[in-house]
């Protein structure tokens, strides 16, 4: 059968399901629905309402309460039949929903999500026993609100953003002037070089990678939105650690539920400085950013320059004492 492509979205166009509801009364989505095809509604309701939903993929009450809420909000009624907005997806919802993502998505035509759930802990030095479990889960946070812990993330980003920039400056200058590394600035080009793939064995073939890092660090240390201001972070109710839209920091920043119970000391941060290399255009690796982040796949430096892990990573292993970090680990999209 041929799909007719009637959505013009990044996000829904080409899906069999959403393009059938987009032209087929019979076809519309309703509760109890479950696929991909539902998780990009509820990605979209996330992305144009602030939707406190979970992306499962599954319409549950919460979903069906969101979808009713985004047609009130837009006075959506099919008045053939209907003199109130309902939870149904039909063909108003799916076309109103299409053209206010593609709108968003305009300033990058290429624009994708960054979804980093499932993260895990890692210590770079050793395999993680269970009992160094890295338990901070309302400890840090009782006392502070959801903005404060936001705020304080992106804070801690920045400053471990700058700190690990102004270190590989050090190497690069050292390399640059044909200086021998001393121990510390060994230790940072050991770093460096897990991370971005380089050649110890030669250090100046290293230079040009080293710069384009240090370029990236501050790319992200000064990314605002397109009229100058901070990118927003906002609290929502999804159970992952944030989400983001490839160069787009005018979307801002959703920070989920595991967010805020995270699963080490600098996770925030790292999720963080991971998803505003999102905002500057990286992504994992030059692949989709949907599917999981593939560590063994990212093998060349101009790889993983472009992969939001991998800067991500050594930024966090740079600024972490002992060459350990607990940088989350595993991105998914
Ligand atoms: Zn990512």
């Amino acid at each position: 059968m041929e799909v007719i492509m009637t959505l013009q979205s990044q996000l829904f166009r080409g899906d069999v399901k959403l393009e059938a509801a987009a032209v087929s009364d019979a076809a519309h989505i309703v509760s109890g629905a479950k696929g991909d095809h539902v998780q990009k509604v509820q990605l979209a309701l996330i992305q144009l309402d602030g939707a406190a939903i979970t992306p499962d993929g599954m319409y549950g009450p919460a979903t069906a309460a969101a979808v009713l809420a985004y047609k009130r909000k837009r006075n959506i009624v099919n008045r053939s039949y209907q003199t109130q907005a309902d939870n149904i997806v039909g063909k108003m919802t799916i076309a109103a929903m299409d053209k206010e993502i593609l709108a968003q998505e305009q300033p990058a035509p290429n624009a994708r999500t960054c979804i980093l759930f499932q993260a895990t802990p890692i210590d770079v030095a050793a395999p993680r026993s269970s009992g160094l479990a890295l338990s901070v889960t309302g400890s840090t946070s009782a006392a502070a609100s959801d903005a404060d812990i936001m705020a304080r993330a992106v804070r801690s980003s920045r400053s471990t953003l700058r700190s690990s920039r102004d270190k590989l400056f050090d190497v690069a200058n050292a390399i640059r002037d044909n200086k021998p590394l001393s121990p510390t600035l060994t230790r940072m080009f050991n770093i460096a070089a897990k991370w971005l793939n380089l050649s110890t064995a030669n250090q100046q073939a290293a230079l040009p990678h080293l710069d384009s890092a240090t370029n990236l660090m501050l790319r992200n240390i000064n990314l605002k939105t397109s009229t100058g201001t901070d990118v927003a972070l906002r609290r929502v109710s999804a159970s992952f650690h944030a989400l983001s839209f490839l160069n787009s920091p005018d979307l801002g920043l959703q920070c989920g539920t595991t967010f805020f119970n995270p699963d080490g000391p600098n996770c925030r941060r790292d999720v963080v400085t991971h998803e505003f290399f999102h905002m500057i255009g990286i992504t994992h690796g030059g692949g989709s950013l949907m599917g999981p982040t593939i560590r063994s796949a990212i093998t060349t430096p101009a790889q993983a320059l472009n992969s939001a892990d991998n800067l991500a990573q050594l930024v966090a292993e740079l600024e972490t004492p002992g060459g350990k970090t607990d940088a989350c680990a595993r991105a998914r999209e």
